[in-house]
């Protein structure tokens, strides 16, 4: 791993001269846990059940009126979930921001969006004080990955309306670090300015990472020459499939950290040094997995979170769409913060259902990184009389694709559980994404 130095000796409150060590809750036994997220909720109501409509009414519903009406942490699940499409329609019946803020107008400083797959994505407000609390979160994912105040972080990425990169931005301020924008840039500018500009730390998907260092290859420029010693990579679960974990840090001669989050509820989780899922911020937020059919608690399923300190537009009970699995045993790291086994494996509304096999695309795509010389992939659905086909299409270099598309597909038939035709196409032919991926077309709805 590449070495950096430290230096001067002015002192911030989130300055990373203890990296590795673990925060106060994250050594507290769960129901000291439990009774600090408790006072927090309780804290965060107060102002939400007198300002907030959206809350008001929704909790009222279930019988909630004041903060005191939670005694316990256990009472949290006697609130509805919230939804997605519940505050779109919120939003489109009151717009622009519906009823979910709690503050008049000019308490919000910050307006960000999803971003929305049909039409028009979320809006979402943030006050001063939330937005010191997003910064707050995004440090926590930043310092879980050894970064200090010495490091400089790259954003090759364009600051438009996505709430992200900004929030890593004011995490990366407040650490210390200094901050490197790489917007309004194409792919080769951003590999060029990796090398000229010596950034120590880079965010981005791990699609795009992927993309930086195809185009790296392409112009001949090695990028484990750079300064770069940690990438981080929200959007996507990429950075937690050991295939394309292993290929990132190989491609960049980096530690690769994954990091989830969403503009609805802020950056929730983070991976730590030990490398063994992602760890929910559980000093920040409150976390369920629940069956997506039943709501009930599950092992496996949707992860529904409240976040505690973001009042000026909160999330309770949130329904995520995220899928993932809580692991089994305490981590290495020493944090009894419970964790993602795997990280997200995929969002449920890219879950795929093929003769009568779910999967995600995370899945496959962890197979095909797994073998060497592949490039893009994408996934297509077909039904054919009553039977529903998958093909994966895979970039291939090197020869011999014969031989190596058989692999691939018997590595995903033992992975999926699932027959799968594999087709090999040449390099550079498939799409490339600037931010996330979308590599499965169904095209059985369309037949
Ligand atoms: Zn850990």
């Amino acid at each position: 791993m590449k070495a950096h130095s430290t230096e001067g000796d002015e002192r911030l409150p989130d300055s990373a001269d203890s990296a590795a060590t673990l925060d106060p809750e994250e050594q507290l036994d769960p129901a000291a846990l439990e009774r600090t997220q408790l006072t927090r909720l309780r804290a965060k109501l107060d102002p939400v059940l007198k300002g907030n409509d959206f809350y008001r009414n929704k909790l009222a519903s279930a019988g909630v009126g004041t903060a005191a009406d939670l005694t316990r942490l256990d009472d949290l699940a006697r609130l509805p979930f919230t939804t997605k499409d519940e505050l779109l329609d919120d939003q489109a019946q009151t717009p622009p921001y519906g009823t979910l803020p709690t503050f008049p107008p000019e308490r919000y400083v910050q307006e960000h969006h999803t971003s929305g797959t049909s039409g028009q994505g979320l809006r979402w407000l943030d006050t001063a004080e939330s937005w010191d609390w997003m910064a707050k979160c995004w440090a926590r994912v930043l310092r879980a990955a050894g970064v200090t105040r010495a490091d400089r972080v790259f954003f090759p990425f364009s600051f438009g309306p996505f709430v992200g990169v900004w929030s890593g931005v004011e995490g990366a301020r407040r650490v210390g670090c200094l901050v490197l924008p790489g917007g309004g840039k194409d792919s080769l500018q951003r590999v060029k300015a990796i090398m000229a500009d010596r950034p120590t730390v880079m965010v981005c998907t791990p699609t795009y990472a992927l993309r930086l260092a195809e185009v790296a290859a392409e112009a001949g420029i090695d990028l484990r020459g750079s300064a770069l010693r940690v990438t981080i990579h929200p959007g996507e679960p990429g950075a937690s499939l050991p295939a394309t974990k292993a290929r990132l840090a190989e491609a960049f001669g980096a530690a690769v950290f994954d990091h989830a989050g969403a503009t609805e509820v802020g950056a929730w989780g983070f991976e730590c040094h030990a490398q063994d899922g992602v760890h929910f911020n559980e000093a920040e937020y409150i976390f369920e997995v629940v069956d997506p059919v039943t709501g009930a608690p599950a092992q496996e399923g949707e992860l529904v979170v409240t976040n505690l300190g973001r009042v000026g537009m909160p999330a309770i009970r949130y329904r995520t769409g995220d899928f993932g699995r809580l692991h089994d045993r305490p981590c290495a790291c020493g944090s009894r913060y419970r964790r993602l086994a795997g990280g997200v494996l995929g969002r449920l509304d890219q879950k795929v259902i093929a003769r009568g096999v779910e999967f995600y695309p995370s899945g496959v795509e962890n197979v095909v990184r797994g073998h060497r010389e592949t490039g893009e992939f994408a996934v297509d659905l077909y039904r054919r009389g009553s039977r529903d086909e998958v093909e994966v299409r895979v970039e291939l270099g090197g020869g011999d694709t014969d031989a190596r598309t058989a692999r691939i597909a018997r590595a995903l038939r033992e992975t999926l559980g699932l027959r799968v035709d594999v087709r090999a196409v040449p390099a550079g032919t498939l799409p490339r994404f600037p931010v996330k991926a979308r590599r499965v077309t169904d095209h059985r709805a369309l037949g």
